[in-house]
């Protein structure tokens, strides 16, 4: 078999592209899933967890699936250049595929509130980056607006091509297990990837549903391909200060140390309810407090090193599996949404302290004992 090519190719006959469609890829997909070992027993589960790791997609987040598929769909139909409101990983996706593509790409992100290692990437691909004086939700309205009136493709993901690709996670995911997991936990920000996976694991079982990326069950993808026997049961969860789904309306300042999900006002408000109330799920809020410390336990005790929003799915299973609300002995996947490499800034904060010591071996053996 040729080398994997990326999602688009893997998954042609489920995705929007004809054999004269330009694919923009960067071989995006085909993301790790990885069970975790300590996790389980130290909360006294009796079931398994695995983590869907899309960090380690191109650019470091989920972002990469839905980008490729927007880009080469905005590239088909002749668009020079994308426009995208972000909180920091739909502009280093955004930035990076039009790169590829030869295109200009212009991204609105909240002045100082996206993580250091997503402005960089930004600035590096060449996006002209707007910091705008507000937050996700104006950044939002404001490219609704601009590319109705100007030759730019909007690519967040009320453009349905980005859903279309972010779909294939489940795809993978029933791929790996034969079959798809009893539960399936994630953080929802703007609410686009929670319906992604839903129509994802929908179309997997030849279910319709209104979920299906905006196809409203007219989609001709159903069924074809890998078979699931069932769906799981999708578990949304949400930073406190930052819970419009736990609200029931949106909440107009958000705040929370997990800026990937910082969105007050999600655009995927009524799929992601639909793929909710379908799966006979529920939504659920963190503290901040409890999202760091998840973090933190996940890369000391696994080895896996997710950026803040992402930690946001382990910690809210861990209150639920505290709470009793998941069935004893069941499989459940956690998408780990970004790299932690995205926010070193965070990372450091809580993390020990470095240890400054002279270049002698002396005071490194007295260290070094210490920890033995
Ligand atoms: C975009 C993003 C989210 C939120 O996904 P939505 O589709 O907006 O709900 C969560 N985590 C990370 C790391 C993200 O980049």
């Amino acid at each position: 078999m040729a080398h994997y090519q990326g999602l688009i190719h893997r998954y042609r006959d489920r995705l929007p592209v004809s054999d004269s469609t330009p694919v923009v890829t960067l071989n995006e997909g085909n993301t790790p899933l990885v069970e975790l070992q300590r996790l389980p027993g130290m909360l006294g589960f009796d079931g398994r967890i695995l983590v869907k790791f899309e960090g380690l997609n191109p650019t470091g987040s989920f972002k990469d699936r839905g980008m490729t598929l927007a880009v080469t769909k905005a590239l088909e139909s002749g668009a020079r250049a994308i426009i995208c409101a972000s909180t920091g990983n739909t502009s280093a996706a955004a930035a990076a595929y039009a790169a590829r593509a030869g295109m200009t790409s212009f991204v609105l992100i909240p002045e100082g509130k996206i993580a250091l290692g997503k402005l960089a990437q930004a600035m590096m691909h060449g996006a002209v980056v707007l910091q705008i004086q507000g937050n996700f939700d104006d950044g939002m309205r404001l490219v609704q607006e601009i590319s109705a009136d100007m030759p730019v493709a909007l690519v967040n993901s009320v453009n349905p091509y980005r859903l279309q690709g972010q779909k294939t996670v489940a795809f993978e995911i029933v791929e790996a297990l034969g079959d798809a997991p009893d539960y399936h936990v994630l953080p929802v920000g703007n609410a686009g990837n929670i319906s992604a996976h839903w129509s994802g694991y929908c179309e997997s079982t030849g279910h319709e549903t209104a979920a299906c990326g905006h196809c409203a069950g007219q989609c001709p993808y159903h069924g074809h391909g890998a078979r699931a026997t069932r769906r799981p049961v999708m578990l949304g969860y949400q930073a406190a200060g930052s819970a419009p789904f736990l609200r029931g309306a949106p909440v107009p300042q958000p705040e929370t140390v997990a800026t990937a999900i910082r969105i007050g006002n999600p655009m995927s408000w009524s799929l992601a309810w639909a793929a909710v109330r379908e799966s006979g799920g529920w939504f659920a809020e963190c503290t901040d407090e409890e999202i760091l410390s998840t973090q933190a336990l996940l890369a000391r005790s696994e080895g896996i090193f997710c950026e803040p929003s992402s930690a946001t799915s382990l910690a809210g299973l861990i209150k639920d599996l505290r709470a009793g609300r998941i069935k004893s002995g069941s499989t459940i996947v956690a998408t780990l949404t970004g790299h932690g490499l995205k926010d070193p800034d965070t990372a450091i904060a809580q993390s020990q302290p470095t240890h400054a010591v002279a270049a002698d071996k002396g005071p490194i053996a007295e260290l070094i004992a210490r920890f033995l």
